[in-house]
């Protein structure tokens, strides 16, 4: 064993922050120390569980490679708690776990009603960990399509409540591809509600709601933190489907419970429903079923339109000769059908071709500055959910024949077929196939994957069924 005040350590922190960043390397690493380094393996220490399960379900592979550019040899990363007795010796000793579960009834049972917090202690905010917002991000330059207009109705309406109204629908969840605008329509939520006053709404992504946790509990700001979370009449996350891991998700859904139980809106968003959330605990995910799940659609042709065109008006306050005309706008609405963020990139790009040689916009022009935008169309979302439908109609039985154990040959063969799209047209992983299917075990669903990929090669007629469905599903 050598020194572990090593300074490979201190390059290897170095390394590690230049990386991911100074927030993240703050969030996640700063109280990482290095506890032993051997031959090949090194054990590193944090101050809690759920630090640990974070980091080595999301950074391992990271540090590890951080390590072996220090040092080759280096082959295993073993990451540990450091004890909580040895850190805290005059405080009772307190697993993290047993404080989160207090704390979240604790800080609910007193005055607190979700009035805007007095006094606005940044200490607060930062215990809290509080997201930036984008300032362009609000309802104003939110554009209604048929493809958003539940969502957006919805957004509106948390976002006017007053506090003391009954809660209509809770948690929100919001689900949609990348680039659809669920970030947009949270922020645009956060905006109004605090600019009415009348609840105080804090809007996190699921990495800062996770830091505000883990900060809490490392610090002594656990009642600054608590005192804060009193005043909190809307709680809104961003990006929920990177809250993983089981004690995360503990914390998570002893927030959700007090909050949603107190009368406080929650509202989340994701890139996927509350159904196809990996490894999550059953109670959360009928929590989030349990109130109002909205799907926002692709940008249509349309929608994509009146974007830009915002958009091209946005940009004129701040350059007033930039113009696009109608047609252009209209190219590039057709030929860009990617999502939000590509619309804005090839704006973007359009007023810098403009600015920087004084050219008017012309459909040439735009033509050759978006080439690169333009991708064949996204392969559409398909869920498990469609593809048990669609198969079930197709073989005329029941989609809970389909779940069952029933093994007569009219269902299984149906049921391996399922399996197989799922595993084909999803990225959902063979355990949570299985979860999906009534309970399955993983080798069950591989077995079932295996099975229709040796018939289809000789199987003509199952060959041309299994395209015939994919075809549906994708269209
Ligand atoms: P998501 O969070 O779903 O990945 P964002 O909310 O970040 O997507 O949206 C990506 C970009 O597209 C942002 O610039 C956003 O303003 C824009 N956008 C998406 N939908 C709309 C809409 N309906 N109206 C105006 N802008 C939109
Ligand atoms: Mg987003």
């Amino acid at each position: 064993m050598s020194n572990p005040n090593d300074d490979r350590w201190s390059k290897v922190k170095g390394r590690l922050r230049a990386e991911v960043g100074d927030d993240i390397y703050s969030s996640w690493f700063a109280r990482m120390d290095v506890e032993a380094i051997e031959a090949e393996a090194v054990r590193l220490s944090v101050p809690t569980r759920f630090l640990k399960s974070w980091i080595q379900s999301h950074y391992a592979e990271r540090v590890l490679a951080c390590w072996q550019a220090e040092d080759e040899k280096i082959t295993r990363i073993e990451l540990v708690v450091r004890s909580a007795v040895l850190r805290t010796a005059v405080a009772k000793p307190k697993t993290p776990e047993l404080e989160i579960n207090g704390f979240a009834s604790r800080y609910l049972n007193g005055n607190g009603d979700g009035r805007p917090l007095s006094g606005g202690d940044p200490g607060v905010q930062e215990a809290l960990g509080g997201s930036p917002l984008d300032p362009r991000l609000t309802f104003d330059t939110f554009v209604v399509g048929r493809s958003n207009t539940l969502a957006h109705a919805a957004a509106k309406q948390v976002a006017a409540a007053k506090r003391g109204d009954a809660v209509m629908f809770n948690p929100l969840y919001i689900h949609a591809g990348v680039g659809l605008g669920k970030t947009h329509l949270l922020q645009a939520i956060t905006w109004a509600g605090n600019a009415l006053g009348e609840r105080k709404v804090l809007y996190l992504t699921a990495e800062k709601f996770m830091y505000g946790f883990v900060s809490a509990l490392r610090t002594q700001t656990a009642i600054a933190f608590k005192e804060a979370l009193r005043g909190i009449g809307v709680l809104i996350i961003d990006d929920m489907q990177f809250l993983q891991g089981k004690s995360t998700q503990a914390e998570f859904c002893h927030t959700l419970n007090a909050l949603i139980d107190a009368g406080r809106q929650v509202v989340i968003a994701s890139d996927r429903p509350p159904s196809d959330l990996e490894s999550l605990d059953d109670r959360v995910r009928s929590r989030l079923a349990g109130g109002l799940v909205v799907e926002m659609g692709a940008l249509g042709e349309e929608l994509r339109f009146e974007i830009l065109k915002a958009r091209v008006l946005a940009a004129r306050a701040h350059h007033p000769g930039f113009d696009v005309p109608p047609p252009v706008l209209s190219y590039i609405a057709k030929a860009v059908t990617h999502n939000g963020r590509d619309l804005e990139g090839a704006v973007n790009r359009l007023l810098a071709h403009n600015k920087l040689t004084g050219h008017a916009v012309t459909l040439e022009m735009a033509e050759r500055e978006v080439r690169d935008l333009i991708r064949p169309q996204e392969p559409k979302r398909v869920k498990i959910e469609d593809i048990q439908r669609v198969v079930a109609r197709q073989y005329n039985v029941s989609r809970s024949d389909l779940l069952s154990s029933r093994r007569t040959a009219n269902v299984v063969r149906p049921r391996q077929v399922a399996m197989y799209l799922a595993k084909t047209l999803t990225l959902r992983s063979l355990p949570e196939i299985g979860r999906r299917f009534g309970g399955r075990d993983h080798t069950t669903v591989l077995h079932a994957v295996r099975k229709i990929e040796s018939l289809v090669g000789n199987d003509m007629t199952l060959a041309e069924e299994i395209e015939i469905l994919k075809r549906q599903l994708q269209e």
